[in-house]
């Protein structure tokens, strides 16, 4: 059972009610793994559209863009550069199997301690919770509603967004921000990304981020390390630990 903050937290900065700290988590392997759903459906994309068999294979993943993924299939497997009108068929087909392989994927699991940190920190009037993952939008809601997380992210940075990690961080922040604005807020929050990459930490690091890396994921707690976050975590277990490096 989680235990709420021993004091009520707040930022000094920050007027009553308006987030000083944005916090932009990634997706897959942070706050879920969907048992290989999303390399399934762009498999089976891929074999509909053009033929094509395990198109994910030998393709990195982790810590990418949905477009980069594609870019790389179809450039280096079917051998031609991307045009605008394939990825959209792709993404189409790529969204409609994804439903199915989340849906059915036997070891979708939500990750350690995601629930309750969420719950807590959306407690939190000092923090404005949001998305930053390489997933198109839809898909990204996809993966989150099997287990009920959409309710915890109402903006976010997308691979829909941008082909590039530090672009799609950059529109949630902007996002993020005009929320903030519309509450009155003056003068730019505090950002934390949170991921389970090195892609994320460094993404993070471009944009002036605090970067908190995550080892839920496929990478290992030592590659996560030479990646140089601002934080690493086991997990997101616990939220005493967490609540300390946002007021750190
Ligand atoms: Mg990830």
């Amino acid at each position: 059972m989680i235990q709420p903050p021993r004091a009520t937290r707040t930022t000094p900065s920050s007027p009553e009610g308006i987030p000083a700290r944005i916090l932009l988590f990634d997706l897959d392997g942070t706050l879920v793994l969907t048992g290989g759903a999303g390399v399934r459906a762009l498999d089976r994309a891929f074999q509909d559209l053009y033929g094509l068999k395990d198109a994910g294979r030998s393709v990195p993943f982790a810590g990418r863009t949905d477009l980069g993924i594609i870019r790389d299939i179809v450039e280096g497997k079917l051998r031609r550069p991307l045009a605008a009108e394939d990825a959209a068929a792709i993404c189409e087909r790529y969204l409609h199997y994804l439903e199915e392989e989340v849906e059915r994927s036997a070891t979708y699991r939500v990750l350690p301690g995601v629930p309750a940190l969420l719950t807590l920190l959306t407690s939190r009037p000092d923090c404005l919770l949001g998305l930053g993952t390489g997933n198109l939008e839809a898909g990204a809601r996809i993966k989150l509603a099997r287990a009920d997380l959409n309710r915890y992210f109402t903006f976010g940075g997308f691979g829909s967004d941008a082909e590039d990690r530090v672009e799609v961080l950059r529109c949630a922040v902007a996002r993020g921000e005009a929320r903030r604005a519309h509450s009155g807020a003056d003068g730019p929050a505090r950002v934390f990304v949170i991921g389970d990459t090195p892609l994320d930490v460094e993404s993070g690091r471009a944009l002036g981020a605090l970067t908190v890396a995550v080892a839920t994921g496929v990478v290992s707690a030592e590659a996560l390390e030479r990646a140089g976050p601002d934080h690493l975590l086991a997990d997101l277990t616990d939220p005493e630990t967490f609540l300390r490096i946002l007021d750190g």
